[in-house]
């Protein structure tokens, strides 16, 4: 039985202000046991959220490809993360790979620097609009899943998330039906297991795009969907909140 995973990506927002209420209030939520739970704040509010959350885990949003220290101007290693608090780290956000260029061997790399350093990286895949319309949605996913395992081999998934977020459902209110979304997830799944069975049995797998209170509880209901990575919807704490019943259910 895998256990869930919600986890909230704030992306470039929030004020220190605006952070420091949001904290507050995620942390007089009351979660269910049965979930765990984690947010993505920007770099400058990581040691603050580590410090204030007890229960919900803290995760950056990137790393750098070098997990140490580094003359490497504007980056920050996956090595200073962990010092900073964090336990995990995205990796290949599709806003990183379009707005970065990040291509799937900087994605490998950023994965393998993120576990040197003791952090569980979040794989980030997904497909666009176009190559959905090409019929081209699980072959694009399964390719940038297939880096990472040509990188750093099948058995360092045990130790990560998988996240399906679509392109096209990232920010646009378009969420993929739970149909969609458990085709995609049943065939990473089937990919990692031509692999290794034993780590795609165990392999927590969460889809992203546009989720909400009100469409959870269907996506999480899904075989092969184990909680959601929410942007949008992360930075209001009830929505938040109900997505992680949600999950829990
Ligand atoms: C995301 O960027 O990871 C995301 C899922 O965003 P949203 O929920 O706003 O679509």
């Amino acid at each position: 039985m895998r256990r869930p995973l919600v986890a909230g990506n704030w992306k470039m927002n929030g004020s220190l202000q605006q952070v420091s209420a949001l904290l507050a209030a995620l942390d007089s939520l009351a979660l269910p046991d049965t979930v765990d739970v984690a947010v993505f704040p920007s770099m400058p509010h990581l040691i603050l959220a580590a410090d204030k959350l007890k229960a919900i885990a803290v995760g950056a949003q990137d790393c750098s490809v070098q997990a140490g220290f580094a003359a490497m101007t504007g980056e920050t290693s996956a090595t200073q993360l962990k010092d900073a608090g964090c336990s995990l780290v995205l990796v290949g956000h599709s806003e990183r790979r379009e707005l970065q260029g990040e291509t799937d061997d900087v994605v490998a790399s950023k994965f393998v620097a993120a576990q040197s350093a003791g952090l569980v990286p979040v794989l980030c895949v997904g497909e666009t609009l176009q190559q959905r319309e090409q019929g081209k949605a699980i072959e694009t996913v399964t390719e940038q899943v297939e880096a990472v395992i040509r990188t750093a081999g099948v058995d360092a998934l045990a130790n990560s998330v998988l996240a399906y977020e679509p392109v096209w459902a990232i920010g646009t209110g378009l969420t993929a039906s739970p149909e969609q979304a458990q085709q995609v997830h049943e065939a990473l799944r089937n990919a990692v297991a031509c692999h290794s069975d034993a780590v795609a049995q165990g392999l927590r797998i969460v889809y992203g795009g546009s989720v909400k209170a009100a469409s959870a509880a269907e996506l999480f209901a899904q075989q092969d969907i184990d909680g959601g990575l929410v942007g949008g919807a992360s930075l209001d704490p009830d929505e938040f909140g109900a997505i992680i019943v949600a999950a829990g259910k």
